[in-house]
């Protein structure tokens, strides 16, 4: 696909681990499609994946980001507005709960964990657009998240992530009305299960992609390149006239009422 949807933009990565993040499948689309990029990683351990990763796509802005740190989210964003003086496009692929809390009941969720889920998957995209709203509105930016239908409907032990995804999804049409003014579009895609490190960490994960295959219209689970797909229609000019949307990249299994 040459396009060049992006020559010229800039992108900035929340969520890269490693190369099967749904965020590098994202950066590997927007990149051959001419985005510049940048990248930030969460601690030393994944600075040593990252780093090769963002240099095999000629990126000169790797920053470390733990997004419960304002002062270093605050650094990202000080880094971007020097480097570059703005962005075009925020990525942020981030979710963390307590393995326990990924498994038995939800009624059991400590609210220790469910302030930590909480905080890392939702709250921390209210936190990045609004330090990144003054270098998008100059571009007329987007903002994309990444959801799971475990928000809408009760999936076995994705507990506290789906009330998490919940407030994700609703924090995405918040944002989409206050930055909308500005030009500033901001949209979720929820993925159908992609097996990657965040997801193993979900207890019986290989069954839910199991039930998909057999299930899901398209009968297939889908890859990081259909979420990248997906990715380059609504952060791009063709997706002009959508915001505040959580599109389906699932197979179709969203439609499904038994
Ligand atoms: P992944 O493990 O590759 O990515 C998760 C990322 O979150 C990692 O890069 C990790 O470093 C980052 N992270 C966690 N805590 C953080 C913190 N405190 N500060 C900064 N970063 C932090 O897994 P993935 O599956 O690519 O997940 C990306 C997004 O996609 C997540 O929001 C996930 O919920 C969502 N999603 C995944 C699936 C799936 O089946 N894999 C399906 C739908 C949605």
């Amino acid at each position: 696909m040459a396009l060049n949807l992006f020559e010229g933009k800039h992108v900035l990565v929340f969520g890269v681990a490693n190369e099967r993040s749904i965020a590098w499948g994202i950066s590997q689309a927007m990149h051959e499609q001419g985005a510049k990029l940048g990248f930030t990683y969460l601690g030393e351990a994944l600075e040593r994946r990252v780093r090769p990763l963002a240099e095999s796509v000629g990126s000169d802005l790797v920053v470390p980001c733990d997004v419960t740190r304002d002062d270093q989210i605050k650094e990202v964003f000080r880094q971007v507005q020097e480097k570059w003086g703005r962005l075009d496009v925020l990525i942020h692929s981030v979710a963390f709960a307590n393995r326990e809390d990924l498994e038995g009941r939800f009624v059991d969720t400590s609210r220790q964990g469910f302030l930590t889920a909480l905080e890392i998957s939702a709250y921390s995209l209210v936190a990045l657009t609004r330090e990144a709203a003054p270098l998008l509105a100059e571009a007329g930016g987007n903002v994309l998240t990444l959801t799971y239908y475990g928000s809408q409907k009760v999936v076995p032990n994705y507990n506290v992530m789906g009330v998490a995804k919940a407030a994700l999804e609703a924090a995405v049409r918040y944002l989409a009305a206050d930055l909308g003014p500005q030009g500033v579009r901001v949209n979720a895609i929820s993925a159908g299960p992609i097996k990657t490190l965040a997801a193993s960490g979900i207890r019986g994960f290989r069954e839910i992609l199991g039930l998909v295959e057999q299930k899901a219209p398209l009968r297939r689970n889908v890859t990081q390149a259909d979420v990248a797909n997906a990715a380059l229609f609504l952060c791009s000019s063709l997706g002009s006239g959508v915001t505040g949307e959580v599109l389906y990249v699932d197979s179709g299994y969203n439609i499904l009422g038994m």
